[in-house]
């Protein structure tokens, strides 16, 4: 008998040193849930069959991005990492989702067949939201809102867009809304379409082109590279960026337009405009809380420039 009660002692002490220890250990899951990608009690419950969940379940979610656009999208070449605004956001939702963000590089040209065939989940490469691409997949609301500028040279004689005429040329991406807006707003110049920004840069640069012609962030991130290049001109046109998604998944829309709202109010959206463009433009941050998804149709009409 007496051997019995010991064992027993025994036994409820482990039971009681098993209880401590998942205790303890449930305490250090709280405190590292922060390190491990945002896995704190805020992750995003999501419902059933939803994208949001096939994400969580896989673990990680596919992000397609620019590489060679700084400062939205660029590879450091010191890290090797990619970095800018739009790696910022990705790394936000995922954060919320509480899964690892694979970012992939997305031109201008495929991001709407990436969505299509699945190569990626999201796309968040400087992607303005206009009525045609979303007749072809869904966008979120907007998270920034760029305009449409010039790039020139220094000396260049070229002041703005009724410059861009006979005989001059003029480089901007395949698949990129400059296309219709230059053939739109100048036709007589000679269009050169390439893949990606960095060879627009390339070409401006080795004097190939009179100028490039995209939005005023990735214009921007050229001249932080190269002091002598500037802006020229009257803005072309507004450019309200959207997070992309397959076109029906409209749960995933939703979830992303409100983790957009989300880095809104929590100051994260300032920190990254303050971090990737106002610290380079001197500019105060200013998010675009006050538009939804059907004011950007109107910011960029694909009536007058698609
Ligand atoms: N925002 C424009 C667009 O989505 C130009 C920038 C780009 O090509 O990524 O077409």
């Amino acid at each position: 008998m007496r051997g019995n009660k010991r064992l027993w002692i025994i036994a409820l002490m482990m039971v009681l040193a098993l209880v401590a220890a998942a205790c303890g250990d449930d305490e250090e899951d709280g405190d590292t849930g922060d390190d491990t990608g945002g896995e704190t009690e805020e992750t995003y419950e999501a419902p059933e069959g939803t994208p949001m969940a096939e994400w969580q379940e896989e673990g990680s979610v596919t992000i397609g991005v620019k590489f060679d656009v700084p400062p939205f999208g660029f590879e450091n070449p010191q890290s090797g990492e990619v970095e800018g605004f739009d790696i910022d956001m990705g790394n936000y939702i995922a954060d919320r989702l509480g899964v690892e963000p694979e970012f992939i590089e997305a031109i201008s040209d495929n991001r709407i067949p990436f969505l299509e065939d699945g190569t990626a989940d999201l796309i968040l490469s400087t992607m303005t939201i206009t009525t045609d691409r979303d007749a072809e997949i869904d966008f979120s609301r907007p998270y920034y809102v760029a305009q449409g500028r010039i790039l020139v040279p220094e000396g260049s004689d070229i002041a703005g867009i009724d410059d861009l005429g006979q005989g001059t040329s003029v480089c901007t991406a395949i698949g990129s809304t400059y296309e219709a807006t230059l053939s739109d707003q100048a036709p007589d110049a000679q269009l050169d379409l390439v893949d990606s920004y960095s060879e627009c840069f390339e070409l401006l640069q080795n004097g190939s082109v009179d100028a490039v012609s995209t939005d005023d962030v990735i214009l921007t991130g050229m001249v932080i590279q190269d002091e002598s290049l500037q802006l020229v001109g009257d803005p072309l046109t507004t450019e309200p960026y959207g997070v992309g998604v397959a076109e029906g998944e409209t749960e995933a829309a939703d979830f992303l337009s409100e983790t957009v709202e989300m880095s809104f109010d929590d100051g994260t959206w300032d920190e990254m405009y303050e971090e990737w463009v106002g610290q380079h433009t001197g500019e105060d941050p200013q998010h675009p809380s006050e538009l939804t998804l059907e004011d950007a149709y109107e910011l960029f009409p694909c009536d007058e420039t698609c």
